[in-house]
């Protein structure tokens, strides 16, 4: 019996959870998730500082300067980055003071340079624009106070967030392991590399495409090579990746009628579900737990099939282990118009379409097929910028509305 995709993923989804939190290093943790809130123990800035090359003054003073009258101070320092001043500034001073350079006690605002004249040498500063209090000051805590909640549980680290941790003097978060994903591919008629092909034998892909997409995904990829259809290689292949990994993806052999072996050894090993899901491409799947709760994706062999698996069941619940929040789990679908006629027959099944898409000067997005749609056909899913939804019917003319699964900007 057909199940609606929904049905299948929230059955793989409902039998996964985050996987613990670990420190690690603030500089290898890009796209991790955090798993704990970011209390800053700082200030950022850590002081009060200049935002601007030019004079430190007591806004004051310079209150009623103008063009016709400007205001005359002497220059009594020099205060760079990282150099603070000499002593504090008393009124009727100034200091040339560069970006980034401490404000000098005392001083309260900064004369861009550009509205000042240089007099005596650099000795006397001849002002000509009023000022008022704080003028390109940069306040100490501007950005962050001591106390504030800078990131929650759950964000994801971006280069920004790797950034402000590092303003914080922060050197190791603590973080959603990231999941280690093995890949095995089954199959006595699969050959990895060159070399002249054997009668019958094909070339091996799927392992090298889902090792990417995991890659991609920020998952770390785990290649367990390729079993042949024998059940002590299998069985030994998924023994290993019990010990070594997270989750496991297996392409081949979950097929109806299969005669494959991984479905022997997967029954055997692991608490498996068998099911057929009304899509197209990639209707037959498995999931299951292998002892140890090691989670098991049985992806199609197809290749076309086997990447457009992973996509819908494999990588939200890999998004769930690696701690994202619920609302993180599944590629939110995008809206587009068809750029041609994607026709299609009813059959009871959501058509995913592979598509390339256009964007219009206003962004809009339009899309077209990407090349031939059988789910042996690997090279319309490589040009393919997403997955159309199309649901069960005649298909769609041009110009009609559809949601998309962009997986990449066009
Ligand atoms: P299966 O599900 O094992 O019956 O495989 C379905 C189709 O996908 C067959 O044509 C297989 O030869 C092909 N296939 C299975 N695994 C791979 C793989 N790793 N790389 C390329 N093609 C594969
Ligand atoms: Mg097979």
């Amino acid at each position: 019996m057909l199940i609606p995709l929904t049905q299948a993923q929230e059955h793989v989804l409902g039998r996964v959870g985050a996987l613990p939190s670990v420190a690690v290093p603030v500089g290898g943790a890009l796209g991790l998730v955090l798993a704990e809130d970011v209390v800053a123990t700082e200030a950022v800035p850590p002081f009060a500082g200049s935002a601007m090359d030019g004079y430190a003054v007591v806004a004051a003073d310079v209150a009623g300067a103008s063009a016709e009258a400007p205001v005359r101070l002497p220059v009594v320092a020099e205060v760079a980055a990282g150099h603070p001043a000499p002593r504090p500034l008393v009124p009727g001073e100034a200091m040339r003071i560069f970006t980034g350079a401490p404000m000098p006690d005392g001083a309260d605002a900064v004369v861009m340079v550009e509205r000042t004249e240089r007099l005596d040498d650099g000795a006397t500063v001849a002002i000509a624009h009023p000022a008022r209090s704080g003028d390109h000051v940069r306040g100490a805590g501007d950005d962050v106070r001591v106390g504030d909640v800078v990131f929650r549980s759950g964000d994801v680290l971006s280069p920004g967030h790797l950034g402000v941790l590092a303003t914080l003097g922060i050197t190791a978060v603590a973080v959603h392991r990231r999941p280690r994903v093995g890949v095995l591919s089954t199959g006595d008629e699969l050959v990895r590399g060159g070399g002249a092909l054997r009668p019958g034998q094909i070339r091996e892909s799927n392992g090298r495409a889902l090792l990417a997409l995991l890659a991609e995904d920020g998952f770390e990829p785990v290649d367990l090579g390729v079993a042949p259809d024998d059940d002590a290689a299998i069985t030994a292949a998924l023994g290993g990746a019990v010990a070594s990994c997270d989750a496991v993806l297996t392409s081949g052999g979950v097929s109806m009628g299969d005669l494959d072996l991984v479905k022997v050894v997967l029954d055997r090993l692991g608490d498996m579900r068998w099911m057929q899901i009304a899509i197209r491409p990639a209707k037959p799947f498995a999931f299951g737990v292998l002892p140890g709760g090691t989670p098991v994706f049985g992806l199609p062999g197809n290749p076309v099939s086997s990447m457009v698996s992973y996509e819908l069941l494999a990588r939200p619940a890999l998004r769930r282990m690696a701690g994202h929040p619920e609302a993180r789990w599944h590629r939110a679908p995008v809206a587009a118009t068809t750029g041609e006629p994607l026709p299609r027959r009813p059959d009871g099944k959501l058509h995913l379409v592979r598509v390339v898409g256009e964007r219009s000067a206003d962004g809009a997005l339009s899309v077209r097929s990407a090349g031939g749609q059988g789910s042996h056909q690997l090279t319309g899913m490589a040009r393919a910028h997403g997955l159309a939804l199309l649901p069960d019917g005649d298909g769609l003319p041009e110009g009609a509305p559809v949601r998309v699964l962009l997986q990449r900007e066009p």
